[in-house]
């Protein structure tokens, strides 16, 4: 008998590590919670191909949308931890959700192995490019008088373009009617095409429209304006300086990956990271790229349960006073 289950407990021991020695043979999804062509999608795309090359395996994308990110999060948190799926996360699903949903079926501190920040993502002020304001003063001036007239752009409760446009809201006072979106890609077009009239999002889904005067931008939440639009002014220039405010994306796997596969993911995403062309690509969007002590899952953990004792009460009281 016992001799029985020892042969039983070597051979699932092998087993694991033979799985972790080959990993990976298949194809490996990344779910992305948003709609195609948003931000979340942007840097899942920029980092899944070299992370394919790395790994020599495809990480192929699958947009899984709905509850401002945490759909898709939920299921892909549930998923096994095998290294076969793994997730894009945000500073919505992991720091902003748990503030706004009483139910949330994750942790983002505890359900999750996380492999690393993949771009920082300053976020913008943008309009439609027809909007009545000069300026950042001008445009809440407008804002205020307006009230509900104006529509508000959003990925959906608990998300990046929600929490920071909520939070502006409570800012400037301003009562926009909120109009949401499986994803602020879609919420883009629809600005381009004059059918909402403004949004907070990450700038690497903007920064293109910017330049190419599509869209207005009012100001950037940075402390510094940012290389790829030198010509938007911060919100402290522009005169609303306690709104500051930086977004990320970052690459998480569900709770349990063997210690291998773990060490593999985060070294496919480092390599993806330090490829001089990802990096030309997520600046060139106006992000940002982890400096040395901002990569890799130690310091991803630390900001995930910075960003959640951040936004818990700040969240609360602007959605108490501005619902
Ligand atoms: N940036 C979006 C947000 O507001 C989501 C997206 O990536 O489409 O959270």
């Amino acid at each position: 008998m016992r001799r029985a289950l020892a042969i039983g407990l070597l051979s699932a021991l092998a087993a694991i590590g033979a799985a972790a020695d080959t990993y990976p043979q298949r194809p490996i999804t990344m779910v992305v919670p948003f709609a195609a062509g948003g931000p979340t999608d942007v840097v899942a795309r920029i980092v899944a191909e070299p992370m394919s090359r790395a790994l020599g395996q495809q990480v192929v994308i699958e947009n899984v949308t709905g509850a401002g990110g945490t759909t898709g999060i939920t299921r892909a948190s549930q998923a096994s931890p095998d290294g076969y799926t793994i997730m894009m996360g945000h500073m919505g699903t992991h720091g902003a959700a748990p503030a706004l949903f009483k139910g949330l079926k994750y942790d983002p501190a505890k359900s999750f192995d996380p492999v690393g920040l993949a771009a920082g993502t300053p976020i913008v002020i943008v309009a439609k490019k027809g909007f009545p304001a000069q300026d950042l003063k001008g445009f809440i001036e407008v804002l205020k008088a307006r009230g509900p007239a104006i529509n508000q752009a959003h990925a959906g409760v608990g998300s990046v373009s929600h929490s920071t446009g909520v939070l502006f809201n409570s800012q400037t006072g301003a009562k926009p009617t909120l109009v949401v979106y499986r994803g602020t890609g879609p919420a883009l077009n629809d600005l381009m095409a004059d059918q909402v009239d403004f949004m907070t999002d990450q700038i690497v889904n903007v920064a293109p429209q910017i330049a190419g005067g599509t869209i207005k931008a009012y100001a950037i939440a940075t402390a510094e304006r940012s290389p790829s639009l030198p010509d938007v002014p911060t919100t402290k220039e522009a005169g609303l300086p306690g709104y500051e405010v930086s977004a990320w994306n970052a690459v998480f796997a569900p709770k349990g990956l063997p210690a291998d596969v773990r060490a593999k993911l985060v070294a496919a995403l480092d390599t993806a990271l330090k490829d001089p062309a990802t990096t030309k690509r997520i600046l060139e969007l106006g992000g940002t790229v982890p400096k040395e002590a901002e990569a890799g899952p130690v310091a991803l953990q630390a900001l995930v349960e910075r960003e959640v004792a951040r936004w818990t009460p700040v969240l609360r009281s602007a959605v108490e006073t501005n619902p």
